[in-house]
């Protein structure tokens, strides 16, 4: 195996259309998993099990929990989200790059353990822009909606950690930055060591 996998996390703020351009991009880039993460809410319409999301009763969530079965968990809009580690770390190991889509408190536990991953964060150019998004897609309350504001205003002051900012207010233009950075990520020499050693010692019957 030439290299590990490389861990790519997508954070963003309601309404940032992380979803969607993280599905374009899996349209587009081979060699790429994402994770499913554990959570307690209850599914949306259309949501499948295993697919979304592992949807898990608040008494399993809590036995990972203390079984140690998370990579990072968090507790948000009165629900509970959490990475689970096995399946991670197993493609990790295989050489499969993986992504995970989660809020900033989570990517903030992963890059204590994991100062290699690339950290990409997902927003539209304005929070005025974030703000009309979320008015006009009238799925939410205002009350939600508001919640939602005032949790963006707090994740934008994490965008110092993020090492890419990923701007979507054309989706085709995001998707194809986020698609630059995956592969700009995986042709980083120091990510393929053997490769490098190998062309620096080429055979001496060659
Ligand atoms: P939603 O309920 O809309 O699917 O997700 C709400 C938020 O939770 C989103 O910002 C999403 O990225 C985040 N999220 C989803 N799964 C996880 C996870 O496993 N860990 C963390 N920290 N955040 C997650």
């Amino acid at each position: 195996m030439e290299r590990k996998g490389i861990l790519f996390v997508l954070s963003g703020p309601s309404g940032a259309g992380k979803g969607t351009v993280l599905h374009e991009v899996l349209q587009r880039v081979s060699g790429l998993a994402v994770s499913v993460s554990v959570t307690t809410r209850a599914a949306r319409p259309g949501e499948i099990d295993g697919i979304h999301y592992h949807f898990r009763t608040q008494e399993q969530f809590q036995a990972m929990v203390e079984n140690n079965e998370f990579l990072e968990y968090v507790s948000k809009f009165n629900n509970r989200y959490g990475t689970p580690k096995a399946q991670v770390q197993k493609l990790l190991e295989e050489g499969t790059d993986v992504v995970l889509e989660i809020e900033t408190k989570g990517a903030a536990k992963i890059r204590k353990n994991n100062p290699d991953a690339v950290y990409i964060f997902i927003t539209p150019s304005s929070f005025e822009e974030l703000t009309r998004r979320l008015s006009v897609r009238g799925t939410e309350s205002p009350e939600v909606c508001a919640l939602r504001l005032k949790i963006a205003r707090t994740e934008y002051r994490s965008i110092r950690h993020y090492d890419y900012i990923a701007i979507n207010d054309n989706l085709q233009e995001c998707v194809d930055a986020v698609c630059a950075i995956i592969l700009a990520e995986r042709n980083r020499r120091k990510r393929n060591p053997s490769l490098a050693e190998r062309l620096m010692n080429p055979c001496s019957k060659c």
